[in-house]
């Protein structure tokens, strides 16, 4: 495989990395205290067109692919992660969209998505419902040609400023996947939810109370979720792995260009080796992260699915970041544990990360059943 970026794909990285530097940057501290989503911001990112980075050209989108995918959430989580996760996020509703919907809902979703006008969420997590899906309590029934929708979803983003909404309930034929428009008068948003990480990017619970879904937003066949799922998570899962490398490296360039200036005594932090040693390891775990990032990637590009390589990418990235996170809060003493420095910050996105997309432990239940000859479903 060559994983060697081409002149589009270099260009892109720089050109996403000086706006995260010069324009992301300046908000950051301030929207994760104040847990609070910046429409314009997002509308400026949408400018670029990188929420419908694998949106066609046709419907408004820059008509690239998961590499691309990796590069823009890799470069913008280094400086804000809860962006890097918006931007991946989106993304499952689009392949959705782009897979399993008519010519119509295309033109209808996808252009506002590609330019940030609009965003859209996932609904799978409820009270009751974690990692295993089939725990879930809302229903779909038919009536005539629609579908009516029951239940409540409680860990949803953005949801004032969703258009469309990804999501799964249970149908007498098995769990099924709906996109549910917001206007629809059965959604209603019921109550915000504060989470500890990730900030940028608030969250809520919402409800579908007898939630009149037209039969053709039935994605796919009826039963048929792991389907809808894995077409999604595959590509997200990637992109997590890519926002996961971000908030690691992020961190670690911070805390190395403090180190390298801290002086204790005759020396300067960085030049323990103490740290060293564990500074190398992490570059040398996180490349490793990196190459299982684009290995994923292109397997999704040639064959559509990457279920296990994208476990394995996302499991390492997000380890890995943990791990990054904390070395990089512990060689800053406690200069890094004031509110006005960010090593608090990438380390709680590093721990949601561990949560958010597939936890850790569902992670390791693919790769191991994929090891052992068993099939992967969605909640092994
Ligand atoms: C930042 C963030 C964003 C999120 N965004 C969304 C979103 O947009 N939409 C949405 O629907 N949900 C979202 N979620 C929810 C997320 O998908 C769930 O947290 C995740 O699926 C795990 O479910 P749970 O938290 O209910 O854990 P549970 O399923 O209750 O699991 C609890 C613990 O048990 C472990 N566990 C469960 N099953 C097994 C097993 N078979 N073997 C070993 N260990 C196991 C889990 O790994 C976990 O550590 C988000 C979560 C976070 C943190």
């Amino acid at each position: 495989m060559d994983f060697d970026f081409t002149e589009k794909q270099l260009a892109l990285q720089a050109e996403v990395r000086d706006f995260a530097r010069n324009v992301i940057a300046k908000t950051v501290m301030e929207r994760t205290r104040e847990y609070r989503w910046d429409k314009s911001l997002w509308l400026e990112i949408g400018s670029h067109k990188w929420p419908g980075v694998v949106v066609p050209t046709e419907y408004g989108g820059m008509g690239a692919g998961p590499m691309e995918h990796a590069i823009i959430v890799e470069e913008i989580s280094k400086v804000d992660a809860s962006l890097g996760a918006a931007l991946n996020l989106i993304q499952q509703t689009i392949m959705a969209v782009l897979k399993f919907c008519t010519p119509e809902q295309k033109k209808k979703y996808l252009p506002g998505l590609a330019s940030g006008e609009t965003y859209a969420m996932t609904g799978i997590t409820e009270t009751g419902a974690g990692s295993k899906l089939s725990d879930m309590a809302t229903t779909a029934v038919r009536d005539g040609d629609d579908w009516i929708v029951n239940g409540i979803k409680t860990e949803v983003h953005i949801p004032e400023y969703v258009e469309a909404c990804l999501i799964f309930a249970k149908t007498p034929g098995g769990i099924s996947a709906f996109l549910v428009d917001t206007k629809n008068p059965g959604f209603k948003v019921l109550y915000p939810r504060e989470i500890v990480g990730l900030r940028g990017n608030p969250m809520a619970a919402v409800g579908f109370e007898n939630c009149r879904v037209p039969g053709e937003n039935l994605l796919g066949r009826e039963g048929a979720y792991q389907e809808i799922f894995f077409n999604s998570f595959d590509l997200t899962r990637t992109g997590n792995a890519a926002k996961c490398i971000g908030i690691a490296e992020g961190a670690l360039e911070e805390a190395i260009a403090y180190a390298k200036t801290r002086h204790v005594g005759e020396n300067v932090v960085t030049d323990f080796q103490g740290i060293r040693w564990q500074l190398a390891d992490l570059v040398t775990k996180l490349e490793g992260a990196r190459w299982l990032m684009y290995k994923s990637a292109t397997e999704y590009i040639t064959k559509g699915r990457s279920t296990v390589n994208a476990a394995k990418a996302k499991l390492l990235a997000c380890t890995t970041a943990m791990e990054a996170t904390t070395v990089a809060f512990q060689i800053t003493g406690s200069h890094g544990c004031f509110a006005d420095q960010p090593f608090a910050r990438f380390m709680m996105d590093a721990k949601l990360s561990e949560m958010t997309g597939g936890t850790v432990e569902i992670l390791r239940n693919t790769i191991a059943r994929d090891l052992l000859g068993k099939p992967t479903g969605p909640t092994p």
